[in-house]
């Protein structure tokens, strides 16, 4: 995003560049982008992680245990 560089007059400039830098760090405060932005982060899906009951690791499985704690799976 290119800058301004120049201002048409003080006042008006100050006013429009206040405007700017609130929403900016509204937008950095709530971790929000406005729209069009391109910026905005993609918004993260929660999948359903299953989890090993014996080590709390994310499961996974390995010939019917935990590939982490190597529990057995049908005994928890
Ligand atoms: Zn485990």
């Amino acid at each position: 995003m290119p800058r301004r560089v120049s201002a048409p007059s003080p006042a008006s400039a100050l006013l429009d560049r206040l405007e700017r830098l609130e929403r900016r760090v509204l937008q950095l405060e709530t971790g929000r982008v406005g729209p069009g932005d391109g910026r905005a982060a993609v918004p993260r899906r929660e999948r359903p992680v299953t989890r090993c009951k014996g080590c709390g690791l994310p499961l996974r499985r390995l010939k019917g245990r935990c590939a982490a704690c190597k529990r057995p799976l049908g005994t928890i």
